[in-house]
Order: structure tokens, then C-alpha cells, then sequence
């Protein structure tokens, strides 16, 4: 990244806080600092015209004591270690939060996936999973799809995993087309549990169920099905973004309108125009007058300047990291209320363990009772941390880290170190 913002850090000093509110001393938590394992992978690909170029590639676990270690692979240009690093921890802490059975992980491939074709981005996902091969598998490390990687990138991890093993596995990742072991309700999982916490978090606040104005950043997985939810909850989605700029209109954004444009137009925004919409930075979007701001883009988003200008009540984090620790800070003195990412966005994970559980048992759950037992564990996780809230006076952050840092922290106590 360009600038000094360093996200691995960022996270250590978030930890520091929790642990010091918690009263843990430092031995019980210090070995959350340290990941366990790093890999970083050189990936030589054949491209289309005979070249052969060489990608780095990432996979950090960060943790496995509370189970085998899980997390996205995204693809993007800008990556770094401690970006992957930053990520795998943030896995840990959200696992943690929802309890499930799961460590942390998080995997990168340095590349900017629209300038490759469709069979270059083929070789580089089979070539990257055979350099991380030794590490990840159902019982050890369970990769899912992030930014830039879908259903199809993890169908190539299956199929080369499968191949060299010399049987099908499934379950050595997660968000899979159904017609391989994927798992019914996984594609909107993640923005289903944003906008089931949104909802919790008005109730909490005895603000209205219905009718917030509402602006979502980034209108990928996790933005396009938050934003769609939200607005047939009765909410006025007034902005949403992509990477092509914002769109803004405060009578309320005309959504499924917006998806279809989306779908017409290579999944984005550009270009996209209607009566009373106005077209403006990403940088305004966030600082628009509006009740709940989602950030679902990319970490980094919120810093030091923009938290100065943002006019949100409240802020859900759909994407990883999108609040720097000073524009924390500077929210938190506005009385501006975050819910965090390790429990906002952790219905992405959630569905992914019930793939995972579904693919090991050999066995299919029903839409419906996927849907209801994500609904009751956001709904479970949201009441812990806000009682963490009420108990010691600390934001919903400090909070989720609290929770996660506890379970952590006994789990390592109860297994003792090895040898
Ligand atoms: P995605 O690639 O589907 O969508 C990302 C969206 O953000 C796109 O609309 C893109 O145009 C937009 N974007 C990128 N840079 C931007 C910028 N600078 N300004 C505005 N918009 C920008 O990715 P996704 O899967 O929706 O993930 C988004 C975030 O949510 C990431 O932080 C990811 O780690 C996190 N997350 C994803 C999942 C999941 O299940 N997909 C789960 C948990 C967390």
C-alpha cells in the first residue's frame, strides 16, 4: 500500500486494548501476536502468449487452538504479508465471536485477476494450490472464496486438491457451487448476518425496524446482498459505491434497478444513472448524512480524515478492516456507534462451517434451516457483546475482541504448549 497505514498493527493495538480490559496478563494472550505459520509461495504461470511470469502468493494461519484454521484467498494487486496477516488474525477473532470450532487463516495471490484471462486465472489457482497443498486440507487449513476469488476459483482449488490426493474432497474448501458440495444460502451468507446485526443494532438503540437511510460502500458479495436485504426490510438504501464512484440520491436508491444494470454491465456501477441519482467520490459516499454507513469494500476505508467528516450514527462493518485505529478513536469520541467486522461480517463464516460440516458428514441441510441457525447464532453473538458492552462500559470493538480473546485464551491454557 502507498501509505504508512500498517493493518497487522492496527490489529496488535486493538488486541492490547481487549486484553488490558479484560485484565489478562500478558503470557495468557501473547501468543495471539505471533501466527503460527506463514507461507509465501512463488507462482509461475504460462500465460496465453507462451510468457512465463512469476506471482507471489500467501497463505498465514494464524491460529488453530481453537480448531483447523479457515479463511478466504483473495486476489488483488496491492496485497502484502502483513495485509495477509492482518486478515488471518481477524479470522481467529471472528471465529471466535460466533464460536465456531475454527481457527484463523487467510491466503493472497499478488495479481490483479481483470488483466488475466479466463485460463490464465485457471493455471494461476491451480498453481497456487499446489504450492500451499502441503498445508491446507479439511483438517488443517480450509480456504473460501474473498476479494476478486468466487465459486468457480474454489471449484479449481477442489478439483487440484482432489486430483493429487486421488479422490474427491470437498471439504477442503468452502464456497462451492452446490452442484460439488456446496452449501445452500452460502453465496448471501455473508451480507444476510450484516444486515440481521444491522437490525439487532436498531433494535438495541430503540431506533425504528424500518425506514433507516442507510449508504453501503462496495457493491460486491457482501455490499449487493446487504443492500438488497436492507431495502426489502423497508430501509432507504441513499448510497451505494463500487470502485467506478458513489451513487446518491436521498429519496432512496432504487436497488433491484441497480442489480439489474449490475448484471447487464459486467457487475458494475459505471455508467449507472436514474432521476434524482447524482454521481459522486467514494470519499463523499462516506461522509453523506445518513443513520447506518456500511463499509463493504476494503480495509483502510474509514482513516483519520473521513472519520472527521463522516455524519453516520452508526456504522456496521461489512468488510474486513475498514476502520483505521484513529478513525476508531475519533468515532468513538463523536459518539458515533461501530459494530465491528469480526462479528458483523461473520455470517460469511458461519455458512461456510455449515458447508464444511455438511461436506464431512456426507450429508444436505435445507435453505431454511441454514438461514434460521445463521439467524440464531448473529442474533446469539450480537447479545453477547453487547452485554460486554453494557458489563464494561467499552465500545461494541473492544467488546468482540473481549469475547474472542477470552475463548481464545482459555482454550490455550486448557491445551497447554507443546512439548
Ligand atoms: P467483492 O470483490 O465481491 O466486492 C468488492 C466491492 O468493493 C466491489 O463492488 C468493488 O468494486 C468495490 N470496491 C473495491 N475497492 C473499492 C474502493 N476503493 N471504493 C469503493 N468500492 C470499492 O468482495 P466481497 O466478497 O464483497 O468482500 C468485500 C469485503 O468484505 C472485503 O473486505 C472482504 O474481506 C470482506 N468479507 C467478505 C466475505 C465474503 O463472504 N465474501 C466475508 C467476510 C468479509
Amino acid at each position: 500500500m502507498a501509505n504508512t497505514y500498517n493493518p497487522y498493527d492496527n490489529m496488535l493495538q486493538v488486541l492490547e486494548l481487549a486484553a488490558q480490559k479484560l485484565g489478562l496478563p500478558q503470557n495468557e494472550y501473547e501468543f495471539i501476536k505471533y501466527p503460527e505459520r506463514e507461507l509465501k509461495v512463488a507462482i509461475q504461470v504460462v500465460m496465453d502468449n507462451g510468457d512465463v511470469k512469476f506471482f507471489e502468493g500467501y497463505r498465514v494461519q494464524h491460529s488453530s487452538v481453537r480448531g483447523p484454521c479457515k479463511g478466504g484467498i483473495r486476489y488483488h494487486e496491492e496485497v502484502d504479508t502483513d495485509e495477509v496477516k492482518a486478515l488471518a488474525a481477524w479470522m481467529t477473532f471472528k471465529c471466535a465471536v460466533v464460536n465456531l470450532p475454527y481457527g484463523g487463516a487467510k491466503g493472497a495471490v499478488k495479481v490483479d485477476p481483470s488483466l488475466l484471462s479466463h485460463g490464465e486465472l485457471e493455471r494461476l489457482t491451480r498453481r497456487f494450490t499446489t504450492a500451499i497443498l502441503p498445508i491446507i486440507g479439511p483438517e488443517k487449513d480450509i480456504p473460501a472464496p474473498d476479494v476478486n476469488t468466487n465459486a468457480e476459483v474454489m471449484a479449481w482449488i477442489m478439483d487440484t486438491y482432489s486430483m493429487l490426493k486421488g479422490y474427491a474432497v470437498p471439504g477442503v474448501v468452502t464456497g462451492k457451487s452446490i452442484e460439488i458440495g456446496g452449501s445452500l444460502g452460502r453465496a448471501k451468507a455473508t451480507g444476510r448476518g450484516v444486515s440481521i446485526v444491522t437490525g439487532e443494532l436498531l433494535k438495541y438503540l430503540n431506533m425504528p425496524e424500518k425506514g433507516a437511510r442507510i449508504v453501503v460502500q462496495g457493491m460486491g458479495n457482501v455490499g449487493g446482498v446487504t443492500a438488497t436485504l436492507l431495502y426489502e426490510q423497508g430501509h432507504t438504501i441513499i448510497g451505494v459505491s463500487d470502485i467506478s464512484g458513489g451513487y446518491y440520491n436521498p429519496e432512496g436508491l432504487d436497488i433491484p434497478a441497480i442489480h439489474d444494470y449490475m448484471s447487464a454491465n459486467n457487475r458494475s456501477l459505471e455508467g449507472y444513472t436514474a432521476t434524482g441519482v447524482e454521481r459522486i467520490s467514494n470519499q463523499e459516499l462516506l461522509t453523506r448524512d445518513c443513520d447506518v454507513l456500511i463499509p463493504c469494500a476494503m480495509e483502510n476505508q474509514i482513516t483519520g480524515p473521513i472519520a472527521d467528516s463522516v455524519r453516520a450514527k452508526l456504522i456496521v462493518e461489512g468488510a474486513n478492516g475498514p476502520t483505521t485505529v484513529e478513525a476508531d478513536e475519533i468515532l468513538n469520541k463523536k459518539g458515533v456507534i461501530i459494530l465491528p467486522d469480526i462479528l458483523s461480517n461473520a455470517g460469511g463464516v458461519v455458512v461456510s462451517y455449515f458447508e464444511w460440516v455438511q461436506n464431512i458428514q456426507e450429508l444436505t441441510w435445507e435453505e431454511d434451516q441454514i438461514n434460521e441457525t445463521l439467524k440464531k447464532i448473529m442474533i446469539r453473538s450480537f447479545g453477547q457483546v453487547a452485554d460486554i458492552v453494557k458489563e464494561h462500559n467499552v465500545s461494541f470493538r473492544i467488546a468482540a475482541y473481549m469475547l474472542a480473546i477470552d475463548k481464545l485464551a482459555k482454550a490455550k491454557k486448557i491445551r497447554g504448549i507443546f512439548p
